[in-house]
């Protein structure tokens, strides 16, 4: 054989091969021409579109992949013509830019493949761009181990909110929106009210039901707010067989007829336990915000003495704080 012919056999065996990696890399490959025409669609973009090679060749990118965003894409893309600049996507931002389904069992989460993308300008030998690369990578197991993550943070977050008994905020988390309304209420004009609560000889029904009945108890209490609270009013278990609301844009007059309301859903419910029936009466005190108040502890506090007076006035009544200069 000659030198040439076996150059000539070596080189057709490099584009064979080089066709079989094309074939069968683990990306998309896909090149379009300036008016966005398939002109080279490889392995893995087939396997994931169902679409062969020769039924989209010279295809509009477009009208075979209505779900294409044509406007973005070509927002991505004109630059890399123009420019000969490279551009790139990331699944954050665009997550899927071709819809393939997802097949991986691990990921069953994600419908859609998440797809980073890059753009590549190809020139022509006078150096013009006349066609650009497409590239797609599979970011599925990536992009759902984040997700996951995040789903699992906000989930630790909720519970690292929440009261495991009544599903109200907690105590911790209650305080925290009540220092940001308190902050909030030293800038603005309306008014807010704060109303705490407890149950009346609570020790009772421990002593005369058990501690289980006592819990029970407190469910059924915070069930009932949870009915009596509007939107923006936020609840939290203040303590034991205590709760508390934070009543935005609302008076002292409003919070008492709030206030009101739950006593008297209260004093009409009964709780079933053992198939005992447990009757109970709360005891509430509500504050409006005064600018006297140097922290929110004090509002807390005016609220709290609010509560006494209703408690040593004979339980089972709402009264207000009234602020003395
Ligand atoms: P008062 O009318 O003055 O409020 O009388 P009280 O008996 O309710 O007195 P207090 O509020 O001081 O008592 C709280 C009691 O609530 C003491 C405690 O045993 C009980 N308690 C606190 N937390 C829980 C709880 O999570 N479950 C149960 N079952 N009981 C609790
Ligand atoms: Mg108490
Ligand atoms: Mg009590």
């Amino acid at each position: 054989m000659s030198d040439q012919s076996q150059a000539a056999q070596i080189e057709v065996s490099e584009i064979h091969w080089l066709m079989d990696m094309f074939q069968s890399v683990d990306v998309g490959l896909v090149v379009l021409d300036d008016q966005y025409r398939i002109q080279v669609w490889n392995g893995f973009m087939e396997n994931h579109s169902g679409r062969s090679p020769y039924d989209v060749r010279n295809q509009s990118l477009f009208q075979t992949f209505p779900e294409l965003d044509e406007t973005w894409l070509r927002q991505k893309t004109d630059p890399v013509f123009v420019l000969k600049n490279r551009a790139f996507t990331i699944w954050e931002q665009t997550p899927h830019i071709f819809k393939f389904k997802n097949y991986r069992p691990i990921t069953s989460v994600a419908h859609f493949m998440y797809q980073n993308a890059t753009f590549i300008p190809l020139t022509n030998t006078m150096g013009a761009v006349t066609h650009i690369c497409i590239i797609i990578y599979d970011v599925t197991d990536v992009a759902v181990s984040k997700l996951e993550l995040e789903e699992v943070n906000t989930e630790l977050k909720r519970l690292s909110q929440t009261d495991r008994l009544t599903n109200l905020n907690n105590r911790g988390f209650w305080e925290e929106c009540l220092k940001k309304e308190f902050q909030r209420q030293r800038r603005t004009k309306n008014t807010s009210s704060l109303l705490i609560f407890d149950i009346d000889h609570f020790k009772h029904v421990n002593d005369n039901y058990g501690h289980a009945a006592g819990d029970e108890a407190i469910l059924h209490l915070a069930k009932l707010l949870k009915q009596n609270l509007r939107e923006t009013d936020i609840g939290g278990r203040y303590g034991g067989e205590e709760f508390a609301v934070i009543l935005p844009e609302t008076d002292a007059r409003h919070a008492a007829i709030f206030a009101e309301r739950v006593r008297r859903s209260v004093e009409a419910a009964s709780v079933m336990f053992n198939e005992v029936e447990i009757k109970f009466t709360v005891s509430l005190g509500i504050a409006e915000f005064h600018h006297d108040f140097n922290s929110h502890q004090k509002w807390i506090e005016a609220a709290d003495s609010a509560l006494y007076v209703a408690k040593s006035n004979g339980r089972n009544q709402v009264r207000a704080y009234r602020h003395q200069a």
